[in-house]
């Protein structure tokens, strides 16, 4: 599919004069227009307001994975909740992720908290600002390194997220697969070259900005794009071609059944262990994996035993509920089952309690285990 054609007034360097001395001009107009536009356009974004690295380092973290819209209630909930390094380094971990909660990729939340504890420990409260340190941090990768670096403190350092890939392929007409060498060093190299001395912090949220606003994959607005003149993409009318996707992971399909304990007024809940794969931290219904030719009850009834020592029937199926999360589409079936005796312990989890039904909004839940909640306190 092609974009809608345009006339541009882009030439192909190799025309007119020599290509080091037109591309090495092409590129800094870029730069400047870059500069302009964003300095007249850009979004009153509540983290552009603010030089304090601990909260570009939040809304970074926020940022990946999450909307804009999504991301500005959670960032401004999180710095009343956690104002500093300190508040957060020291903050209980249940705390924290109920915070995150809604925003998915729960580890996310869990590096901020020990990448903030590494901070205190050995930066003194205050965030290190070297790429090579930053790099050290959990959950800080180049990308994230270089957004803080150059943000927070002005050093000439790139940031190439899936914004800025989708600008420049399409700006320079880069083929390939842009997660895999060698266009994925080739995007770093240009981003470098492109940086204008002490103002790399600008420059990097300009291009993020036009790829969220005016780049955007599906329908970009060339026609009122600030570089239009010298994108390559939209001279050869192959805007939608770039940037060449990339081979999509395999979606892994997973059954579970999820048991639903109640005894008297209370409903049995478990808390992953801080190792699990998924959700760890995180308190849900007790759950498992069961495979295609299994019969679920019986399944489910083992498997809770087993893991917390309480021994259950497994009765009528009360609802299903569909998760997508990574590569996973995860399939529950939730039952209503009866405690018939047994002790609750944690044998295979963190901890196990009976709970109020009503106070399972004080504990941080995934999105699949949260809506099962609310689904008891509305029957
Ligand atoms: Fe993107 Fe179109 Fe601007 Fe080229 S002209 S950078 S494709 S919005």
């Amino acid at each position: 599919m092609t974009s809608a054609r345009h006339t541009s007034p882009y030439t192909a360097p190799e025309e007119k004069n020599p290509p080091s001395s037109i591309e090495a001009k092409r590129r800094a107009a870029v730069t400047r227009s870059l500069l302009a536009w964003y300095a007249a356009q850009r979004r009153p974004l509540p983290w552009r307001a603010t030089r304090d690295p601990y909260c570009i380092w939040v809304s970074e973290v926020m940022l990946q994975q999450t909307q804009v819209a999504t991301v500005i209630g959670y960032y401004e909930r999180w710095l009343r909740r956690f104002p500093d390094v300190a508040a957060l380094a020291g903050a209980d971990t249940e705390d924290v992720l109920r915070a995150w909660e809604g925003l998915g990729y729960y580890s996310r939340a869990r590096n901020l908290q020990r990448a903030a504890q590494h901070v205190v420990e050995r930066h003194g409260g205050q965030l290190p600002v070297s790429v090579a340190e930053l790099l050290e941090l959990p959950g800080i990768g180049r990308y994230s390194a270089g957004a803080i670096a150059s943000i927070a403190f002005a050093a000439d350092e790139p940031a190439i997220d899936g914004n800025i890939v989708r600008v420049l392929t399409r700006l320079f007409g880069l083929r390939g697969d842009p997660k895999r060498a060698p266009l994925a060093a080739r995007l770093w190299e240009l981003a470098r070259e492109l940086l204008p001395k002490g103002r790399a912090g600008e420059f990097n949220q300009a291009l993020m900005e036009l790829g969220a606003t005016v780049c955007t994959p599906r329908a970009p607005a060339c026609a009122g794009c600030p570089v239009r003149e010298h994108c390559r993409a939209l001279a050869e009318d192959r805007v939608l071609e770039y940037p060449e996707a990339s081979p999509r992971p395999t979606i892994t399909h997973e059954q579970r059944a999820l048991a639903v304990v109640r005894r008297q007024r209370r409903v049995l809940v478990v808390r992953a262990p801080a190792d699990a794969a998924r959700w760890a931290g995180m308190w849900q219904f007790p759950d498992v994996r069961v495979a295609s030719d299994a019969d679920p009850s019986a399944v489910l009834e083992a498997s809770v035993e087993r893991a917390t020592g309480v021994r259950i029937s497994a009765g009528a199926r009360l609802l299903g509920v569909r998760h997508q999360v990574t590569r996973f589409r995860i399939d529950i079936d939730v039952f209503a089952c009866e405690a018939l005796g047994g002790r609750a312990r944690a044998i295979e989890y963190a901890e196990v309690r009976w709970h109020d039904p009503d106070a399972l909004g004080a504990l941080p839940m995934p999105a699949a285990h949260r809506r099962i909640a609310k689904s008891l306190v509305q029957t």
